[in-house]
């Protein structure tokens, strides 16, 4: 059970939702925790994000469990908030051994009518967000010679669906620089790789807006409106996985016993991947 002890874990969008699953299952494991979140609403975004109350939520269910925690409000798009993160955990904590690059959001739009503002969000998020999470931690895990880095795509970063031009670009293209940082950080005993999951029980599906693009012929679809749509996107006919399915696999590709699964996705998805070809 304490096959983390004294490893260090950041994880960005870490105040709710599959984050704090997976800090929460880090920390009971023995893993110290950096967590990062915005805390703050988007423009472009039609739910709302996280607030400091959440994250406060998650860093206290990690000092609950018996381990240390930073928890900072950073936007992963800021590359000197994610630079200063990264030397800020390292003076507290020594290192930074593991980390999640989780933060993300959800938007749709057909692509003839995608704003700009909801575009650059998403890829802004989902994706420069990533590379940033990545560029702070590497200097460090190279000079220590020691890393786990994983990546969070989706199963719409292997196929799409109308309306997800920029979600679904975001998600293809976290695969495919998860595949190139494996490369890049392949001599230094870094592995880097990539979860791609289904539909996962957190707000950001469980929101009226999600919902009225999954059922436009009801006015206030509620969640047993929706979940016939959210189960025919999964092959095994679940609507929704919990969070802690998906830590499972992150703990896996966390582990210093995985040295050699790097450059690899792994869906969690109740087979949503069985249908795509490549
Ligand atoms: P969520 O909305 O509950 O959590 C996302 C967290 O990221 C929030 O706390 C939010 O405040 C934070 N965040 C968003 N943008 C950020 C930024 N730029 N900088 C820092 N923090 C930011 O949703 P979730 O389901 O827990 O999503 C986690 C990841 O899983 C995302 O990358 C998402 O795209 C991906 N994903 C989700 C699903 C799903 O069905 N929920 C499916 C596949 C992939």
């Amino acid at each position: 059970m304490n096959e983390f002890t004294d490893r260090v874990a950041l994880i960005t969008g870490a105040a709710r939702g599959q984050g704090r699953a997976h800090a929460v299952a880090f920390a009971r494991r023995g893993a110290d925790l950096v967590l990062c979140d915005r805390c703050t609403d988007s423009s472009a975004i039609a739910y709302p994000l996280a607030t400091a109350a959440d994250l406060e939520e998650t860093a206290r269910m990690v000092e609950a469990a018996g381990r240390r925690c930073l928890a900072v409000r950073v936007d992963t798009a800021d590359r000197l908030g994610m630079e200063a993160l990264a030397t800020r955990a390292e003076e507290k904590f020594g290192r930074i051994d593991i980390v999640v690059a989780n933060a993300g959001v959800s938007a749709a739009a057909p692509i003839q009518d995608c704003p700009d503002a909801l575009w650059e969000e998403v890829i802004a998020s989902n994706l420069t967000g990533v590379f940033h999470t990545i560029a702070a931690v590497a200097p460090g895990m190279i000079a220590r010679n020691y890393g786990r880095i994983v990546t969070v795509s989706s199963m719409m970063g292997r196929s799409s669906a109308p309306g997800l031009a920029a979600y679904a670009a975001s998600k293809w293209g976290v695969i495919g620089m998860t595949k190139s940082a494996a490369l890049d950080l392949a001599s230094y005993d870094i592995t880097v790789n990539a979860v791609a999951p289904g539909n996962v029980s957190t707000p950001m599906v469980h929101n009226d807006a999600l919902y009225s693009m999954m059922r436009p012929d009801l006015d206030a679809p509620s969640r047993s409106d929706v979940e016939p749509v959210f189960a025919s996107l999964h092959a095994q006919r679940v609507p929704f996985l919990e969070p802690e399915e998906v830590s499972g696999a992150i703990l896996f590709f966390a582990s210093a016993a995985n040295a050699h699964i790097t450059g690899t996705v792994l869906p969690i998805d109740a087979g949503a991947a069985a249908r795509v070809s490549a």
